[in-house]
């Protein structure tokens, strides 16, 4: 008996409409329409694409009128079982629709209209009813060019394996085909035209005589033109003359890095490595669930610990999902990867085209493919049968996505983790506080690497008072000390990586002669500078106040704004030390595609003595001949607007001299800071990270913030100013009689950039003890905002990492 009804989650986003629908299958779509599969319904009075989440038996209530599916988009489902499960919890989770979720799930190419190459197997069976398909073999043909009947075929034929079918998306997307010609089975008709021809008609000559030796056979146009040497023009008419009918054929496309690949050996594992991996592997082998919080230093071996764990996973028969942040996904990570694993892997990173991701992605669906490496939205890889998920640097912002759905990739990780009873492996040499809390607290496995693998050892770190430095020349980026050691190294032939802490957002104002940071009253925050109103803000609670003309520290009237862009850098580099070759790394110079890697690949073959960069240049690289390390302003992320700014400070301090002396020489550190007794950059300058979490962890416990409380932020908007106030006014009202006592709330407040796109931003801000305890009232919420005419919209982001 098949089911009659499909529960579809249809393409509207709106409150209303985020939950499924339920559709006839009109018989003639039986069979056709299974769950995970994109339909065509009737909506209102247009039709919508939605998704298969569900097919059921029966009608859920006699008394609702039910339409009709009017088509089924797709032959074979584009989302699996696990998919859909995830992206129900996920909807729940990050307050979106559902149909956001599903639809990111999938790669963008998918939102087109597509075709579908058929490929007949070698068990195809030829009956009355396949012959249809004998021509279609090798063809790309649209879902239109079928009966639902034969479509039925299809589907079946699909699933016994007598054929394959590929989904191929149309040029104007990107995806590469090239020009392909199959020759006619029919003998006859090529007989009968070499009668015909004209005696000086060469080329069409043998254009006729090699088809008549290639029946039905098919080749691309570059082939056909390397074996007989014919004319494009010659082609054409072959085609034109019903000889040759012209095919799309597919080019396959791989990022350049995963080619050809030498074969990289394992490396011995030390003592520490060892236990780590052994513990991760009798996980897999008992097939539990358990998270791993693996702590190891820079350059302890972490990776070579997940490359040894993953191989072993691949070896048993399951799969890899390895995720690292995008600004670690470089050239050389992908290289050490591919070298290990071959052809099995798939990478998807931001520099692929919108063809080139959708490719990776079919080869994974295909299940062509065991280790999938990539950067955030990679942890929805259509991987099936997952042995292992690795999140490198798990500390990294970069995981959580800033625009709706919000989701984060390491708590996605974990969720599919579970799903599959695999291990997960959080890695980092300074792990998030709120992971390092949980492995206290016994909810994740704590495995610790404490030594430089090989030889090498961690650089020694100084730190520089430029409170001092620029007492006599104020407008340097470069203390005399790191000068100095510049020179040295140049003059030695050993290189340089030089950091620019630089947050597009974060501007604020600093006292040079004392390092001063304006703080707010209520949160302690270090407030940001708004030229626009000439204030100061607090991001948090929305605290303000004029911005100072005299250091209420020191009365130095030297309290400005603070920041510096690379290019400046570059220039005064070019001055002091016109013989340093420098490469300069950021989001400027690295904006083209390829630009990062070649960059990456000068450097390591010392074609310059200066690698100078933001944030870019302090993960994952790995220069031997890289012997000093500099951070000519530590204090950028002191400075931010958010209770993370110590933790940021300290993980970049970290994660950056990590790049120092990971060859043969001893490396060496110069951290440049108006601040040098702050604790993030003493705890750094010792490499001490399990000291900086005990501190830490008093800080967040005295002040409220997480990883001991929970926060939501409430984010509202309105095009009209006093209607965004009037309402958040209201619902903090609301709130503070429906929340427990012991829920903390702050604001209402405009949000510190009050007016984008024309809409006037409001927020408020929850704090509290149980990880969900609010959700159901905030579901509620988000129901009764929707009753609100007008303009007027409410935005919930869970754990929200910046407040702008
Ligand atoms: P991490 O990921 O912790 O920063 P890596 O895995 O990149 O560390 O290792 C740092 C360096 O040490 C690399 O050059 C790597 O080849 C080397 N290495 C790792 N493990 C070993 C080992 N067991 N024996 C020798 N060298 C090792
Ligand atoms: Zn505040």
């Amino acid at each position: 008996m098949n089911p009659i009804y499909a529960q579809v989650i249809v393409d509207v986003p709106t409150q209303q409409t985020n939950q499924p629908y339920t559709y006839a299958i009109p018989t003639n779509l039986f069979d056709l329409v299974q769950v995970g599969m994109r339909v065509k319904v009737p909506f209102g009075k247009r039709d919508v694409m939605g998704f298969v989440v569900n097919l059921i038996d029966q009608k859920p209530s006699d008394r609702i009128q039910i339409k009709a599916i009017q088509s089924v988009m797709d032959l074979v489902p584009v989302l699996n079982s696990e998919l859909l499960t995830l992206s129900a919890h996920l909807a729940q989770d990050v307050f979106a629709f559902r149909i956001s979720v599903l639809k990111m799930i999938l790669p963008n190419a998918l939102s087109a209209t597509y075709q579908y190459l058929i490929q007949l197997q070698p068990t195809f069976i030829l009956n009355d009813e396949s012959q249809f398909l004998q021509e279609l073999d090798q063809q790309v043909v649209q879902l239109s060019d079928f009966t639902s009947r034969q479509r039925r075929l299809i589907s079946t034929l699909n699933q016994q394996g007598q054929l394959t079918v590929e989904m191929l998306i149309q040029d104007r997307l990107g995806i590469k085909t090239q020009r392909a010609y199959q020759i006619t089975a029919d003998d006859d008709l090529l007989v009968q035209a070499q009668l015909n021809l004209r005696a000086n008609a060469h080329q069409q000559s043998q254009l006729l005589a090699f088809a008549r030796q290639n029946l039905g056979q098919a080749f691309t146009q570059k082939e056909l033109v390397e074996m007989t040497d014919l004319s494009s023009g010659t082609l054409r008419a072959g085609v034109s003359k019903g000889w040759l009918q012209v095919l799309a054929v597919e080019k396959l496309r791989r990022p350049q890095e995963t080619m050809n690949q030498a074969h990289e050996a394992n490396l011995a594992l030390n003592e520490q490595q060892q236990q780590a991996f052994e513990k991760i592997i009798t996980a897999h082998q008992n097939h539990t669930y358990q998270p791993f919080l693996l702590e190891g230093i820079t350059g302890s071996g972490k990776t070579e610990v997940y490359l040894q764990a993953a191989q072993q996973i691949v070896q048993d028969g399951r799969t890899v999902l390895f995720l690292v942040p995008e600004i670690a996904l470089t050239p050389q990570m992908i290289r050490r990867v591919s070298s290990r694993f071959g052809s099995g892997v798939a990478v998807l990173h931001s520099g692929l085209s919108e063809g080139e991701r959708y490719d990776e992605w079919r080869r994974i669906q295909r299940g062509d493919v065991n280790v999938v490496v990539g950067a955030r939205s990679a942890v929805f890889a259509p991987l099936t049968n997952i042995g292992l998920i690795i999140v490198d640097e798990e500390h990294e912002v970069s995981y959580q996505q800033q625009d709706n759905p919000r989701y984060n990739a390491r708590q996605v990780a974990l969720w599919r983790g579970e799903y599959h009873h695999a291990p997960v492996i959080l890695g980092s040499a300074t792990p998030s506080l709120e992971s390092r809390a949980r492995a206290q607290k016994g909810l994740y496995q704590l495995l610790t690497l404490t030594k430089r693998a090989g030889d090498a050892h961690l650089p020694t770190v100084q730190v520089v008072d430029m409170r001092e430095s620029l007492a006599d020349n104020q407008e340097t980026n470069f203390s005399p000390e790191l000068k100095q050691k510049i020179i040295e190294r140049i003059q030695t032939h050993q290189q340089v990586v030089l950091l620019l802490n630089r947050r597009g957002f974060s501007s604020f104002v600093m006292c040079r002669d004392c390092g001063y940071v304006p703080r707010d009253p209520n949160c302690n925050l270090a407030m940001t500078l708004h030229l626009d109103s000439h204030c100061l803000k607090c991001h948090y609670c929305g605290y303000q106040t004029t911005i100072p003309h005299r250091c209420p520290q020191c009365q130095s009237n030297r309290i400005r704004y603070y920041g510096t862009g690379t290019e400046k850098v570059a220039r005064e580099l070019e001055q002091i030390l016109p013989e340093a070759r420098v490469i300069r790394l950021d989001q400027d110079t690295t904006r083209k595609k390829g630009s990062l890697a070649k960059a990456l690949q000068d450097f390591g073959q010392q074609k310059a003595d200066i690698l100078l960069g933001t944030q870019m240049v302090a993960k994952g690289l790995d220069f031997p001949n890289v012997t000093l390390v500099g951070v000519l302003n530590a204090d950028t992320a002191l400075g931010l607007p958010d209770f993370h700014a110590s933790e940021r400070t300290f993980q970049l301090l970290t994660q950056v001299s990590g790049r120092a002396g990971r060859g043969q020489t001893a490396g060496e550190v110069v951290v440049q800071t108006f601040n040098p007794e702050h604790y993030a950059i003493a705890f750094a300058q010792k490499h001490d990270y399990e000291g900086f979490y005990r501190y830490e962890m008093r800080l967040r416990q005295v002040g409220q913030y997480p990883p001991y409380y929970y926060t939501i932020q409430i984010q509202t908007s309105d095009l009209d100013e006093n209607v965004v106030a009037v309402h958040t006014a209201q619902i903090t009202r609301w709130l503070k009689t429906q929340l427990k006592k012991d829920v903390i709330i702050l604001g209402p407040s405009p949000q510190p950039i009050a007016k984008l796109k024309k809409r006037y931003y409001f927020q408020i801000l929850l704090k509290f003890k149980k990880p969900h305890e609010n959700d159901a009232l905030l579901q509620e919420l988000i129901q009764l905002a929707q009753q609100i005419k007008g303009n007027f919209q409410v935005n919930i982001v869970r754990n929200p990492l910046t407040f702008m």
